[in-house]
Order: structure tokens, then sequence, then C-alpha cells
């Protein structure tokens, strides 16, 4: 059997793997706690629930416009007026089946064969997959815990070529829950913007951001910043809707009706009734949202401060998203219960062999100093499991069923 070059070029999603693999254990009746998760802990609003089901039995189950339904594509406009001060005309808004495939649509709308897409590292792991798959190049910008896994105007400036096509911008970032100040944002996105450049602001996790902090969207800054942007966000994680699959991409008209045309001729419209349920979730109340971000402050403080306790782990206490990214490099050849690690890989799995406790190895999103923790669970969960690993790492006791 033969499979096409570019498949054999990519890697399956790690975070999706280490939920199978939790799964697994719990039916073969271990007591395993999983830290993976990349989704909210919480069910999607009443509100919500009810606009698609009212949606349904009216009979809205049919095809919709490719890009999707005209008053989705006004409620956005308003959204991203109202919320982020960027004013699009409904023609540049392509609502998708997710951020997710939204931004893959984009990337096979900007990439010729080689073309170099820039990713700051630490970074979430779908970006140089899909770039492989739009035949471009990935080009990691490093970053480190020292300066909030933040890069600056001169790492971007360093690292465009002739053959760089665009940039992507995640802020709050998945993995490290890191949050660029309006102006760190405006350092490095002017650069590229000059350079000619588009970017690509994957914008998903705006909402959630903690110590009175905000977002800000670059497509913001001033006309040139707005010929050069594309917003990319969601609903999955804001409003608990990840399987709903919706999300959008506003941008300059050319790319947006490109990107159109992939998502034509591939997937079609989103879901109609989720389109329906997405406008309830814009023009509703904000409060199921705060209140799922208090929840989520009390367990990122809770979590930093318990695995700054623990000997070889130091974490930073990130603005926004729902993961830490503590550095482990402090526990590598260390003996833990007479096994040395070197890496994160072998150290998440020694973790989840010993302490029966599920996190994703840091290299799965470009830096192996690191394992990434998701608070998107209970607090008794995260509780039990920061329990398991001190025990393990501070005493070398292990977890027994
Ligand atoms: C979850 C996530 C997405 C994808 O969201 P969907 O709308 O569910 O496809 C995109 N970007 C980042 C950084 C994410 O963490």
């Amino acid at each position: 059997m033969t499979i096409a070059n570019i498949i054999k070029k990519i890697k399956p999603s790690a975070t999706l793997a280490l939920g199978s693999k939790v799964k697994q254990l719990k039916s073969e009746g271990k007591n395993v706690i999983g830290f993976g998760a990349g989704e909210p802990d919480f069910d999607t609003p009443e509100a919500i629930k009810a606009s698609a089901i009212e949606s349904l039995k009216s009979g809205f189950t049919k095809y919709t416009p490719t890009s999707g339904i005209p008053e989705l594509k006004e409620a956005i406009c308003e959204k991203l007026s109202r919320e982020n001060n960027i004013n699009y005309s409904p023609q540049q808004i392509l609502a998708s089946c997710g951020a997710k495939q939204v931004i893959f649509n984009c990337l096979q709308a900007l990439c010729n064969d080689g073309d170099e897409v820039l990713i700051p590292s630490p970074y979430w792991l779908s970006y140089p997959e899909q770039v492989t798959f739009a035949r471009g190049k990935s080009v990691f910008i490093e970053s480190s815990d020292e300066n909030d896994f933040k890069i600056t105007k001169s790492d971007i400036e360093r690292s465009i070529t002739e053959k760089t096509k665009v940039l992507i911008i995640n802020s709050p970032s998945n993995p490290t829950g890191s949050l660029y100040t309006k102006e760190e944002l405006y350092e490095i996105v002017q650069p590229a913007v000059s350079a000619g450049l588009y970017i690509i602001s994957d914008e998903i996790y705006e909402k959630i951001i903690y110590d009175g902090e905000k977002h800000v969207s670059p497509a913001s800054f001033g006309q040139e910043f707005f010929e050069k942007l594309i917003t990319v966000n969601g609903f999955s994680k804001a409003y608990s809707m990840t399987g709903w699959r919706i999300g959008y991409a506003a941008g300059p008209l050319d790319i947006i009706k490109a990107a159109t045309l992939v998502q034509d001729h591939s997937t079609s419209g989103p879901n109609s009734f989720t389109q329906k349920a997405a406008i309830t979730a814009l023009q509703g109340e904000e409060k199921t949202i705060t209140d799922m971000v208090k929840e989520f402050d009390k367990r990122r403080k809770y979590i930093v401060e318990r695995l700054n306790n623990i000997d070889g782990i130091t974490c930073m206490l990130p603005k926004g998203a729902f993961y830490v990214f503590p550095n482990i490099s402090g526990l590598y050849n260390r003996d833990i219960c007479g096994q040395k690690v070197t890496n994160s890989v072998d150290l998440a799995n020694l973790i989840l062999d010993k302490a029966k406790t599920a996190f994703v190895p840091g290299v799965c999103f470009g830096s192996d100093l690191h394992l990434r923790i998701s608070y998107a669970t209970s607090m008794e969960n995260i509780v039990e499991g920061m329990n398991r690993l001190e025990k393990l790492l501070n005493e070398g006791v292990l977890y027994e069923d």
C-alpha cells in the first residue's frame, strides 16, 4: 500500500492520543487522573443548547452557504466590532467546523511550496502539521520560561527571510497560558506587517484571562494591520462547545474567498443548527463565562503553588487559558524510584506509570523541558493528582490502586 508522501510527514495529535490512553486505562479499572484535556470540564450553557434544539425542531437541518448563514456572519461582525474594536463586513467572515478547520483552510489558501511560516515555540501542536499539509515550512521562534514564553521584535526580525509568508500568534497561548500585553503584541506584529507577512491571530482563549488583564486583537492596531491580519476565534473554549464544531476567521476579502473555496470542496458549510446556537452564544450574557473563569482562576493558583513546592519543578503563573507549563528539567538525571529520565516523554510515562497521573510531554508543543498540565478538571482531581505527584517526586512513594 502506498500512502502519499505528505501524510508520512504528519504526526498524530498527542493530546487526543493521551486522552484515549487515559480512557483505556480507566476502562481497565485503573484509577488514573488525566490532565490532558484541551477542553473545559463545564457543560454547554442551557440557552445555547435550547437554541440548537429549537432550530432542529423547526427543520433547520439542511446545507447552509459554505461560509456560514448571513445572520451568523452578521453576529460575528457585531461581536468583533463591539468586543475587539475591528470592523469587518460579512463577506470578510468564514465560519468553519471549528477554529482548527478555519486555520487549516487559511494556510491552504496562503502557502505555496516551501513558503515559510513563523511559529513562536512552544506552540499549539496542530500548527506545524497544518503547515506541512499546506506544503509550507514551519520556522520556529524559541522562547523560554525566563521571559514568560514571549518572543520579541528582534526575534521576529531575525526570523524573516525572502520565503516568509505567514506568522501565527496565539495569545493567550496553548500550551503556556502566556498572554502578550498590547505593547508587546504591537512590537512583534509590527515588523511582520512591515515585511508584508500575513498574520494569523488565534484568539480562541481571549475570554479566559486572569488578574484583570486584557486581550487585544492586533487587527485593531490600524489599517495596515487590518489588511494583513486574519483574526481567528471559536466557541469551543469560551462556551464549552468543543463537540459542536464551530469557529471562524475574519480577514482580507481575497484570503477569505480563497479559504472558502477550500471549504467548498472539503466540508461545505458548518453544521446548520450549530450556527444558530453560535448566534445565541454571541448574543447571550457572559455570566457563565465569568463564572467558569473564576473557577479556573482558583485552580490555576492552587496548581501553580503545589507544583512550585515540588523539588525539581518550577512553574510560572500564567495569565490566560487553562494550562500550566512547568519546567521539569530539574528532574532530569535524578533517581526517581530507581529510574532516570532525560526527556519529557519518559518523564510523562514514568509519572503515568508510578503515580497514575497523566500529563502531556512538552516536546509535543516544541519544548522537551516542560510538561503541559490542563486544569480543566475538577478541584478534587487536581488535589489528588498533585498529592500523587508530590509523593512520587518528593518522597519516592508510588501510587498504589
Ligand atoms: C482548542 C484550540 C483550537 C481549536 O478549537 P476548535 O474551534 O475546537 O477547532 C485552536 N487553537 C488553539 C490554540 C486551541 O487550543
